[in-house]
């Protein structure tokens, strides 16, 4: 929905799309049962230029038949109820479904996915889609997390990007969802052709003033056979310059944390203890269960991608078939290495070696050591012989610090 979930659409650009004073854990330290789901809803009410998601347009009439296939994949794949500390309904725009659909949705979510005490349940959601019924649905069924795509309050932006929601869209879906839940998060992005320092900076002003707890900043990627790509690649449209890109990133780290809002993934901000519990699951290359279209899975380290072909996906469930696409065991080594490329995103917990041994049975020096060596030279990664993280100098070059380490 903005601009990155679900970690295997991999190794998504460290400030591309793409959730503690007290850094949460994902609290999946060593299990290998998964412990959180994501539910993927595709209905979105506009194509945005920039989407590479599997979410599309014009297909609302589907949606029903699509939440019979859910629950039906549910069955199929679980067998059981299986309690989970997180679930996270993305998409696509969940809150694209009505009122009625959305209630459907959420019961067997929750009938499939029982949520344990102190869980957390996300759902993202669009400004231009919300409204006080549907934020009732929510609360009612069991979720306790928002996450609004605000992405931008210039105007000009939004057009850019070819969302379908105004500016002032989003304090009324801030108001909504405020008078509903205490966890809430709002994303931006950054790196819009035609913006500034200033526009970025008015935007990171227009969302504090809404007094968001956790704040998700993404760059913005001109991803491959997109709207925004194909108008590139035309020259009708132009990245902005690297240096002011990197102006926005490095305003955002430093204005954020002002706020008190501290940078815990290369992306991602929050107040202690607001952290998305949830993808702090992938960032620790956890096990998750995943369904839905185009969802992502990583069951007994096998990562799966559902197709990302509404009807056959339709087609397959509704016949019994597995809608699975492309799947892969992952070997001892390169589950090491996604870990530690994972986990390095996480810029307060970083790679703790103890953790990394637990999660992948082997010790962080046999997989890396060379690499890491190298990086603390050169200043892009600290150790104090515990763990090791990103400094700031390295989260501005993480994309190859991280492809480094693969
Ligand atoms: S709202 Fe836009 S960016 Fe989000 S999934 Fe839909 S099309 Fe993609």
């Amino acid at each position: 929905m903005k601009g990155t979930e679900q970690i295997p659409e991999r190794y998504h650009s460290s400030r591309g799309k793409i959730q503690a004073g007290q850094v949460v854990s994902s609290g999946t330290s060593g299990s290998h049962t998964p412990r959180a789901a994501y539910i993927h809803v595709p209905f979105c009410a506009h194509k945005c230029g920039y989407c590479d998601f599997a979410s599309l347009a014009g297909s609302d009439h589907l949606a029903d038949r699509y939440l019979v296939a859910l629950e039906r994949e549910m069955a199929m794949r679980l067998s059981e109820p299986r309690p989970v500390d997180t679930i996270f309904i993305g998409g696509g725009t969940p809150t694209r479904l009505d009122a009625s659909q959305l209630a459907r949705l959420l019961s067997a979510v929750a009938h499939w996915f029982p949520l344990d005490a102190g869980g957390e349940w996300t759902v993202e959601a669009n400004p231009g889609t919300l409204d006080e019924s549907k934020v009732e649905v929510l609360h009612r069924g069991g979720v306790n997390r928002v996450s609004l795509g605000a992405q931008s309050f210039h105007r000009p932006s939004l057009k850019v990007l070819e969302r379908n929601h105004d500016p002032e869209d989003v304090p009324k879906a801030v108001d909504w969802v405020r008078s509903a839940f205490d966890r809430w998060s709002l994303d931006l992005i950054f790196g819009v052709p035609g913006s500034t320092l200033e526009h970025w900076s008015n935007d990171l002003e227009q969302a504090l003033a809404l007094g968001p707890d956790h704040l998700s900043c993404y760059g913005l990627t001109f991803e491959k056979g997109t709207l925004l790509w194909k108008q590139q690649a035309d020259g009708a449209v132009h990245a902005i310059d690297e240096d002011v890109e990197y102006a926005q990133f490095a305003y955002a780290l430093d204005r954020l944390a002002s706020a008190g809002l501290r940078q815990y993934e290369i992306s991602n901000h929050a107040r202690p203890g607001q952290e998305c519990r949830h993808n702090l699951v992938y960032w620790s290359n956890a096990p998750y269960f995943g369904v839905g279209l185009g969802a992502a899975r990583f069951v007994d380290r096998v990562r799966a991608i559902n197709t990302r072909d509404l009807m056959a996906y339709l087609k397959r469930v509704e016949a019994g078939d597995d809608p699975t696409g492309p799947s892969e065991q992952l070997e001892t080594d390169e589950f090491a290495r996604e870990t530690l490329m994972l986990m390095l995103r996480r810029t307060q917990l970083g790679v703790n070696r103890q953790e990394f041994q637990e999660r992948t049975g082997v010790s962080l020096e046999s997989v890396a050591g060379e690499s890491l060596g190298r990086h603390i030279q050169r200043g892009n990664l600290e150790d104090d012989g515990q763990k090791v993280w990103l400094t700031r100098q390295g989260i501005f070059v993480a994309d190859m610090v991280l492809a480094d380490m693969l």
